[in-house]
């Protein structure tokens, strides 16, 4: 009998025009991305890069434990010693295609040199653009150095 009156008064079809209205005119849950973004945690793992001191000396001191520690093997450093007896990598590759974005790389940094910045939006046509150099690694952290910092100094009471 129920059935038959909610059929014949249509009630499910007007319980569901009144539902649709009700969100047609409820605040939106979604932004206008890209133009609008939402809030990133200063822990946020995203692209990779390599820092400088304010100098624009590099801060890798090509100590290796990025390499040694990353789950991933994605990480791989040569290095030779510079004339002035300081030592700096020669070679500083990241295969992002096998990145897992565990942070550790960032973790086991001493000098905070290699970290995972706020940017999520790398994505390329070809996987030889996921195969990130050392140049590409330093221009990101240039490109990203005053959030990088930001989030680092955010953190730095609970690291
Ligand atoms: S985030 Fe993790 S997987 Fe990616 S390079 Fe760093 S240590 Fe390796
Ligand atoms: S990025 Fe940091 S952990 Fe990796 S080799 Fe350089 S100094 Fe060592």
């Amino acid at each position: 009998m129920m059935q038959f009156i909610k059929s014949l008064f249509l009630l499910e079809f007007v319980g569901a025009v009144f539902l649709s209205m009700k969100y047609f005119f409820a605040p939106k849950a979604t932004i206008n991305y890209p133009y609008e973004k939402g809030p990133l945690s200063p822990r946020f793992r995203g692209e990779h890069a390599l820092r400088r001191y304010p100098n624009g000396e590099e801060r890798c001191i090509a100590c290796k434990l990025c390499e040694a520690i990353c789950p991933a093997q994605a990480i791989t450093i040569e290095a030779e010693p510079r004339e002035d007896g300081s030592r700096r990598t020669t070679k500083y590759d990241i295969d992002m295609t096998k990145c897992i974005y565990c942070g550790f790389c960032q973790e086991a940094c001493p000098v905070d040199a290699v970290v995972e910045g706020p940017n999520f939006e790398f994505a390329t046509e070809t996987r030889a653009e996921l195969m990130y150099n050392k140049e590409k690694l330093l221009e990101n952290g240039e490109r990203w150095e005053r959030e990088i910092a930001a989030n680092l100094a955010a953190d730095a009471p609970y690291r």
